[in-house]
């Protein structure tokens, strides 16, 4: 389906970054990998993906709190892998507390990679992809873009202000080929929620699987944690021409949590 397409998707080392790169891979399109980790590491997963998907895959270390880095990113895409077709906002991190002693250091950091991140891969994408008159923006926000929680004060910010900016870029680019679409996952596993696991499991002298499903039972109706592989088809449901025109939303996938 998207052969002869490329795509940088952000924070792409681990978790659902990961498996969206694996969705767009294994459709035929090329891929820049980001995000942080060990460099053999990452050199073993991108190798691995570009024998077993049969496409290129590069990698770049940019580091999405830094806006010239960021340029240089999706210059370094179009180098490599001839344009940008399709850009995946994913790379997010969070840090939990009261907003009266929430470090300001931490606002700042989850503000730049959550946020102002994405108005930067966005303003260097969107030139290629109105040349080729089709392109596919998808922010990965979360429910936490549509509904906020206690201690995320900088989180639900960042992602409320992500969906805002989704908006906006959907009606600059309404007709021309190109969307622009938030994903608002609920609670998936990943490294990034471990820290919230733990201090579950912790405060309750319970163990990592019963932390999980106490979490999920507070917000997640389905308790079930949703799929990273979830997330990567509904990734490629929004690259396919199915999804023409839908542009502009925010698109829950969060076990009903914000049907409350
Ligand atoms: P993760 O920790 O597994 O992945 C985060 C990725 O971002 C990693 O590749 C990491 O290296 C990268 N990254 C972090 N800081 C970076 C920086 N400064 N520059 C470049 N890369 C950086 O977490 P995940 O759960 O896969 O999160 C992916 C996205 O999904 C995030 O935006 C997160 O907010 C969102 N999300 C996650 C959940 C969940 O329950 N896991 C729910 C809703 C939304």
């Amino acid at each position: 389906m998207l052969t002869g397409k490329s795509a940088l998707v952000t924070g792409s080392t681990s978790g659902i970054g990961q498996g969206i790169a694996r969705a767009l891979a294994s459709q035929g399109c090329r891929v820049m990998l980001n995000g942080f980790g060990d460099a053999a590491d990452i050199e073993r997963l991108r190798d691995g993906m570009a024998a077993e998907y049969g496409v290129t895959v590069a990698y770049n270390r940019a580091d999405m709190t830094r806006p010239e880095e960021i340029g240089a990113l999706v210059a370094d895409t179009v180098a490599q892998l001839g344009n940008i077709n399709i850009l995946v906002n994913n790379a997010g991190i969070q840090h939990t507390a009261p907003v009266d002693s929430f470090p300001p250091e931490k606002w700042d950091a989850i503000i730049a990679v959550n946020l102002s991140a994405s108005f930067h891969t966005i303003q260097h994408s969107l030139p290629h992809m109105k040349t080729g008159g089709w392109g596919r923006i998808i922010n990965i926000a979360s429910v936490h873009g549509l509904v906020a929680s206690a201690n995320k004060a900088a989180y639900v910010t960042a992602k409320h202000g992500l969906v805002g900016l989704t908006k906006v870029v959907a009606l600059e680019t309404a007709g021309q080929g190109i969307t622009s679409n938030a994903i608002c996952p609920g609670w998936t596993r990943t490294e990034l929620i471990e820290p919230q696991i733990v201090a579950r499991a912790q405060a309750l002298g319970v163990d990592m699987e019963e932390g999980g499903r106490n979490l999920l039972a507070e917000k997640q109706p389905s308790r079930q944690f949703v799929s990273i592989d979830q997330l990567g088809q509904l990734a490629l449901f929004l690259c396919s021409a199915a999804a023409d025109q839908i542009t502009g939303t925010a698109l829950p996938v969060d076990g009903g949590w914000t049907a409350q």
